[in-house]
């Protein structure tokens, strides 16, 4: 037992530092021969992209990643290859294989959670782009994550869930997102209303208020509730409100305001607003409200020609056109020619066929993508 043992200490020792020995330089050897292989096939994969090779890119970056299946970075450079040519399942695929490493770390985690959400909502699939974000939250890509999460739940309608998200990223200083919670509690208010829940949209009208006080459409659809629940003066209310806050959004709800101050006989009240609003900013669709509240037409309007000569629109000269013979004046031909010579200014452009450059003279040679006889002979009305 004892000799045993003296001829094992003897042969084997020597032999075990042999094989030890001879593994640990055929490590070194095949260490060495990847990461020369690596990258070679990194450089040859890169060079390949630049020269908009994707395809053979794509072989040459497979080929590494086999040469070095730890090589985070070449998994990410691969991943986000087949993304970007809509290749998701094998982005998915390849970021999936880097979240299954346990050696992974913890920032190099997160980034393929990141890109492994981004596959996901590129492939359209919302529900699990939405899993995989929320992974995220709270993480070192948090707040790209709340901005996709809030895009994702503005797309499904989910508007509860937007609000509450927008506010967080308000909250963790993103940026101002008032207007938009008002935009999410607006739709909360109308789907509400089409729900016959009316204190459920009463209360979401509010808190669209309470987010913007500054905002238009608040006010607006609080005017169009009342008016449908028979309120007409408090109809009037709300869009005053909608005026002093916001000038240019009257024109939206010119119309109604017109037809509820009749109906509630405020006719005079009705009148003073739309008057002073036209003034403050010039708008067709305030003189039409102007005209209804008159019982008059719109061509009888001593508005629209002035409107006319100075914003020269469409709308204005058709209406300037409908007076009768005997109002018709040299100013009204005048106003209305020039409504025509500035709509029909872009149409007298001769347009590349090829590229749809357009310019008032004919071309030859297309000045923007150098083809020859590619303008056709007639300007474009007249095609
Ligand atoms: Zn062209």
């Amino acid at each position: 037992m004892e000799f045993d043992l003296q001829a094992w200490l003897l042969i084997g020792l020597p032999l075990a530092f042999v094989l030890g020995w001879l593994a640990s330089r055929l490590d070194v050897r095949q260490m060495r021969r990847e990461h020369v292989d690596s990258p070679k096939a990194y450089y040859k994969g890169l060079n390949l992209l630049l020269n908009e090779q994707q395809d053979k890119a794509i072989d040459a970056f497979i080929e590494a990643v086999q040469n070095d299946p730890d090589t985070t970075e070449l998994h990410f450079a691969l991943g986000n290859l087949f993304r970007r040519r809509g290749e998701f399942e094998r982005s998915v695929r390849v970021h999936q294989h880097l979240l299954a490493r346990a050696d992974l770390p913890a920032s190099e985690r997160d980034r393929a959670q990141h890109a492994l959400a981004q596959d996901f909502m590129k492939a359209g699939l919302f529900d699990r782009a939405e899993a995989a974000y929320r992974a995220l939250v709270g993480g070192e890509h948090d707040r790209e994550a709340r901005l996709a999460l809030l895009n994702l739940y503005e797309r499904s309608r989910d508007w509860r869930n937007a609000a509450e998200m927008a506010r967080a990223l308000e909250v963790s200083g993103a940026g101002a997102f008032g207007q938009r919670i008002s935009h999410h509690w607006c739709e909360v208010a109308l789907e509400a209303d089409a729900r016959q829940q009316s204190a459920e949209a009463t209360e979401a009208l509010a808190l669209a208020h309470q987010a913007a006080p500054q905002a238009p459409r608040p006010q607006l659809i609080a005017g169009q509730r009342a008016l449908a629940a028979g309120q007409a003066g408090e109809a009037l209310t709300h869009w005053e409100a909608l005026l002093q806050a916001d000038l240019a959004s009257f024109s939206l709800v010119a119309m109604a305001y017109a037809q509820a101050g009749q109906s509630c006989g405020q006719v005079e009240r009705a009148r003073a607003t739309l008057t002073s609003a036209h003034e403050a900013h010039p708008s067709l669709d305030v003189i039409k409200a102007l005209a209804v509240l008159d019982g008059s037409a719109l061509a009888q309007s001593p508005l629209v020609l002035p409107y006319l000569k100075q914003q020269a629109t469409l709308a204005a000269a058709q209406a300037v056109l409908n007076r009768p013979a005997e109002q018709w004046t040299q100013e009204c031909a005048d106003a209305v020619g020039k409504a025509l010579d500035k709509a029909g200014r872009p149409l007298q452009r001769y347009r590349c066929a090829a590229c749809g450059f357009e310019a008032q003279r004919y071309f030859w040679q297309c000045p923007g993508c150098l083809s020859w006889d590619s303008f056709p002979p007639q300007r474009i009305e007249d095609q």
